[in-house]
């Protein structure tokens, strides 16, 4: 059923709208994190009408920024009354309608001030919409936003409504997958295929992540296996008014948990932490395919040549790499590391070559370079690649 604007005007004038929260949870420790806050429309009768039968009507005109600051500043006093309580941080939907508004940041801030509140107690979710025309604002609203102190998600990702180009625009913080990127036990393998490279660009690009409509246990050991930041969904908790959130909140301390044992045990953080490692020794790893002629460089900072792009031809990369040798030691470089050489070295049998050249550096020092390649046969191909671990050498 759809509401005519008008009828929600009046409820929200009648103060029949009120905000449900829905809890979030740390993915590995199943702890309480933070929440979620939902319209909801209640009326006399008791009858709950649901954000789907009136929001969209009210996304048509600017009703529905006064829903958006209504919800608002109902999380302020649900956060004041969590004063004497652990107090959790709460996510607030705001339509895109509101780039329009002048100073959106300040008017957060002034709501968040008046109630006393640290301002990285309040989220901010949007959700991209077809409204192209103001692309270029978006970023500069999201930058004030996040100036002031307040956190910004992208909400629905992979909904449709969230494309990869608003994800690589937009600087938000907080990634938040669509339900509908979850089955119900995530065991079609291209399903967790996407999952796991969204979460690694997420990683990557520094987003926390946050999965929704978490329904099943298989679901959460998948997310687990992926390091998701947070879960929100069924099977953890619904949405609920704000007397039985609260009670939630009391029964559950803050305290930051040491969680990285079991971070450990996750697959993707795992991986994390062993190029952590590896990095420290090694600043520069390059990971190449000798029988496509590609390669893709991963460099830590400090490095002293940063010239190298991060990924191209292999040809090309030993040709650039060997411009950057001491000229005596050129050849040596070039004959070591061709690609028909390591392919016939890896024919022989060999598994790992190794050299030692001086390097001039960004900075014009020369420096004595160790390279050493290590031969692996590519699991889905039969293409041959090779690891090489650089660094530079105590003189
Ligand atoms: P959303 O922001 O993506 O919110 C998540 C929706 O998923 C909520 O529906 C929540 O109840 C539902 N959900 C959570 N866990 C599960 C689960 O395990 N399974 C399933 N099937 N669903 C789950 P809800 O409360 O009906 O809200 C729908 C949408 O309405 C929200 O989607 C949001 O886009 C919009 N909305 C809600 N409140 C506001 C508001 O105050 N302002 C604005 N602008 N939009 C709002
Ligand atoms: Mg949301
Ligand atoms: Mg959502």
């Amino acid at each position: 059923m759809k509401y005519p604007a008008e009828e929600i005007k009046a409820a929200l004038e009648r103060g029949e709208l009120c905000v449900y929260y829905q809890p979030q949870y740390v993915t590995m420790t199943n702890r309480l994190k933070s929440a979620e806050a939902l319209v909801r429309w209640i009326r006399p009768d008791g009858t709950v009408i649901m954000p789907s039968e009136f929001i969209p009507t009210a996304e048509e005109s600017d009703l529905i920024m006064d829903i958006d600051w209504f919800v608002t500043e109902h999380v302020c006093k649900t956060l004041v009354r969590q004063n004497m309580m652990p107090q959790f941080p709460v996510s607030v939907n705001f339509s895109r309608r509101h780039i329009r508004e002048a100073n959106f940041a300040e008017k957060l801030s002034a709501m968040a001030d008046r109630y006393d509140l640290p301002h990285p107690l309040i989220e901010i979710e949007i959700t991209e919409s077809a409204m192209v025309d103001e692309e270029s604002k978006f970023s500069d609203w999201i930058l004030s936003i996040r100036e002031a102190g307040f956190t910004v998600a992208i909400d629905d990702f992979g909904s449709g409504l969230s494309s990869l180009q608003f994800v690589k625009d937009v600087p938000a913080d907080v990634l938040k997958l669509d339900k509908s990127l979850l089955s119900r036990n995530c065991e079609d393998e291209k399903e967790r295929i996407v999952l796991e490279s969204i979460f690694s660009f997420a990683h990557r690009l520094h987003m926390k992540t946050v999965a929704e409509g978490v329904e099943t246990k298989e679901q959460l050991a998948f997310l687990r296996s992926c390091d998701c930041s947070k879960i929100q969904g069924y099977l953890l908790a619904r949405p609920m008014p704000e007397d039985d959130y609260l009670a939630l909140c009391q029964s559950n301390p803050t305290a930051e948990e040491s969680v990285d044992i079991l971070r450990i045990q996750s697959p993707a953080s795992a991986a994390n932490l062993l190029m952590g490692v590896i990095f420290r020794r090694y600043p520069l790893v390059i990971f190449s395919n000798l029988t496509r002629n590609t390669y893709y460089g991963m460099t830590n900072q400090n490095f002293t040549v940063t010239s190298c792009p991060s990924a191209g031809m292999y040809d090309d990369l030993i040709l650039r790499g060997a411009e950057t040798m001491e000229p005596d030691d050129r050849a040596d470089f070039k004959a070591a590391f061709s690609r028909e050489k390591l392919l016939a070295d890896y024919e022989n049998g060999i598994r790992e070559v190794r050299l030692v050249t001086r390097q001039r550096g960004d900075d014009g020092m020369i420096r004595r370079l160790e390279t050493v390649d290590f031969f692996v046969k590519s699991v889905y191909s039969d293409d041959i690649i090779v690891i090489s671990l650089c660094q530079n050498l105590p003189d």
